[in-house]
């Protein structure tokens, strides 16, 4: 799971970022509205953690433009405000879940959950694709006809669980750098090439039918060789 926190007080960025990171959850932070907004532009998110005040861009104007954008990741907006009028304007921008300041991150954590759940994407800690199995907790994909399974590394891992999240579809290259080595990173083209042949190797050592087919000028999909 890949999280966007938009956050600008740092103790609880940083604080929040430690606790996904305990749930094997990767999150990219901005500490204001501007970045938080071309990052949530992307669409490679599994869910935005968004606060409402802001630099640069207040959160409810972030949400505004993503909707407008057809951007349909799950956001959970955060605030110390309590005002119930803040949180129906909140929801009817398009917000689907909303946290009042102080909170649990246990809550936080739940309602992550349920924000992805409803999304229709993440049912359980294991993504499935023909006899392919990803598996959350421990980091392996798992073949479901041979019963092999094998260890992927964290990069392999979310290159694959983006691949697994949007099956059927073609995934660009630039949509996986920007999941796997984040929007600033200088990363180069080749790095994907290299990955997701590590990945094709992964695939063949567990013995499964799935393959990840290049698609000339465009990108990477999942297919099912018979
Ligand atoms: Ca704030």
């Amino acid at each position: 799971m890949k999280l966007l926190l938009v956050e600008d007080e740092l103790a609880l960025a940083e604080a929040l970022c430690s606790v996904f990171s305990k749930e094997n959850y990767i999150t990219d932070h901005c500490d204001n509205g501007t970045d938080g907004l071309n990052n949530a532009l992307t669409g490679i998110y599994d869910a935005v953690v968004l606060d409402v005040m802001l630099p640069g861009m207040n959160g409810f104007e972030i949400l505004r433009e993503m909707r407008k954008n057809k951007i349909s990741t799950p956001v959970i907006m955060l605030t110390a405000k309590s005002q119930l009028e803040d949180k129906i304007y909140g929801l009817d921008s398009g917000a689907d879940d909303y946290l009042t300041k102080p909170f649990e991150t246990g809550e936080l954590l739940a309602r992550i959950r349920a924000a992805t759940r409803r999304k229709g994407e993440v049912t359980s800690n294991t993504l499935s694709f023909g006899d392919l199995e990803l598996r959350q907790k421990s980091g392996e994909i798992f073949c479901t006809a041979t019963t092999q399974a094998v260890r992927l590394g964290s990069k392999e891992f979310q290159l694959l669980e983006f691949l697994m999240k949007n099956q059927k579809q073609i995934v660009t290259k630039e949509q996986l750098i920007e999941r796997v080595w984040g929007y600033n990173d200088e990363s180069e083209y080749n790095n994907v090439e290299v990955y997701i042949s590590f990945v094709r190797k992964k695939l063949t050592f567990v013995g499964s039918t799935v393959k990840i087919k290049a698609v000339r000028g465009m990108g990477y999909s999942l297919e099912e060789s018979v």
